[in-house]
């Protein structure tokens, strides 16, 4: 893309291209506390220090670039969003909305702002390696437990403390950081829309669809998969089999999604009838009712309850900022199936605003997620007239 008159954003944008992405897929695996986090972490502060913004880590470990001082003269409005992805995310969830926060800084005369400013990267928004969405903001705001975090573990059974800890971030300091929230006066994200929703450049967020993810835990007996009768065999596959069909039959039955994208199965081999089944579930939709009622219906037929590793209940952004931001930039207001950090926040008691950039396929989480340059350059305009109209 080529941005000569949005900040750099091209700049930068080409600065991020190659971080984290997987030379097959052409997808991003930006994974919380790796190396790639700490080259995505370093490529923020040295934006920030560029731009003379001071860089403060929160307890969580999530980054706060500020452009004037927010405890003298605060609270401030941040703008941003995450740096993290899915594995093999596509290039703009997450990466749009704080590229686009220093463009829109760079456009704004920071003289005749009345407020600080600043620029947030969350940690682990995408919950991809430890299991937790949000997990940053939801440390932040006290949602999600210290001690329960820090024993969360990867696939390679590395604790979010311990992978904490070899990045040079403390765990011990994990907790709400009532430091941190105080000099957050209001939040705006700027995000990519997620799905075909919003038919103009730029969106305004309404809510966020309650959502939540839960694991089901299915154990059988490991077996000979030649030698082994059918009528002998204890096979956790069927059950979920039979749990993955259910769950697509209750989303349609109450008007959510439903999805089932991760699976590990013990011991993994072709010839062995499985001794466990791990798999998780996805679920959201405009209403909690039928979202639980989803969840109970696939718990039935797994024959196991399934455990919630997460939970986020419907969110509202604050309609007085929704609507100004609408009429200011004569922009469609919509509710989104996605979770952001935006929610946490709005949650937790901040007034809270999203800002979405159109997506003509409605891909995302995946290589081929787009925004258009068009769309992104209204996008940081956008961003850039609600900083002067917010600060
Ligand atoms: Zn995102």
């Amino acid at each position: 893309m080529s941005f000569e008159n949005s900040g750099g954003f091209d700049r930068m944008w080409a600065d991020l291209a190659a971080v984290g992405r997987d030379g097959t897929s052409g997808g991003y695996r930006r994974y919380a506390w790796t190396r790639e986090d700490a080259v995505l972490r370093e490529w923020f502060r040295g934006e920030a220090s560029a731009r003379g913004l001071e860089v403060v880590a929160d307890r969580a470990g999530n980054l706060w670039a500020w452009a004037g001082d927010p405890d003298a003269d605060g609270p401030g409005l941040v703008v941003g969003s995450h740096l993290d992805s899915v594995p093999d995310g596509g290039a703009f969830d997450g990466p749009l909305g704080v590229v686009s926060a220093f463009a829109a800084l760079d456009r704004v005369d920071r003289a005749a702002l009345r407020r600080p400013v600043g620029i947030a990267c969350f940690a682990d928004e995408e919950g991809a390696r430890f299991g937790v969405a949000c997990a940053g903001s939801r440390l932040l705001t006290g949602v999600l437990d210290p001690d329960r975090a820090r024993a969360l573990t990867d696939d390679d059974g590395t604790t979010m403390a311990e992978a904490m800890a070899a990045a040079g971030h403390h765990p011990g300091a994990l907790g709400r950081d009532d430091e941190a929230l105080r000099r957050v006066g209001t939040f705006l994200e700027l995000h990519v829309e997620q799905g075909r929703a919003l038919d103009a450049p730029v969106g305004v967020a309404s809510a966020i669809w309650p959502h939540g993810r839960w694991r089901l835990d299915l154990r059988g007996r490991a077996d000979h998969a030649g030698t082994t009768r059918l009528a002998d065999r204890d096979d956790p596959m069927l059950r979920l089999a039979a749990a993955v069909l259910a769950a697509r039959a209750a989303a349609e039955r109450h008007g959510t999604v439903a999805t089932v994208g991760k699976v590990r199965v013990r011991p993994n081999g072709v010839n062995a009838i499985p001794s466990e089944v791990t798999a998780w579930l996805d679920a959201r939709g405009p209403a909690e009712d039928a979202v639980r009622a989803v969840v109970a219906d696939v718990g039935t037929a797994a024959g196991a309850p399934p455990v919630e590793e997460s939970w986020t209940a419907s969110t509202d952004f604050d309609p007085g900022l929704r609507d100004r931001l609408a009429t200011l930039l004569d922009a469609p207001v919509l509710p989104t199936g996605a979770g952001h950090d935006a929610g946490i926040l709005s949650a937790a008691g901040v007034p809270t605003a999203m800002l979405f950039v159109r997506n003509p396929t409605g891909v995302s989480h995946s290589p081929a997620e787009h925004a258009e340059e068009a769309d992104c350059r209204a996008g940081v305009a956008a961003l850039a007239r609600a900083i002067e109209a917010l600060a």
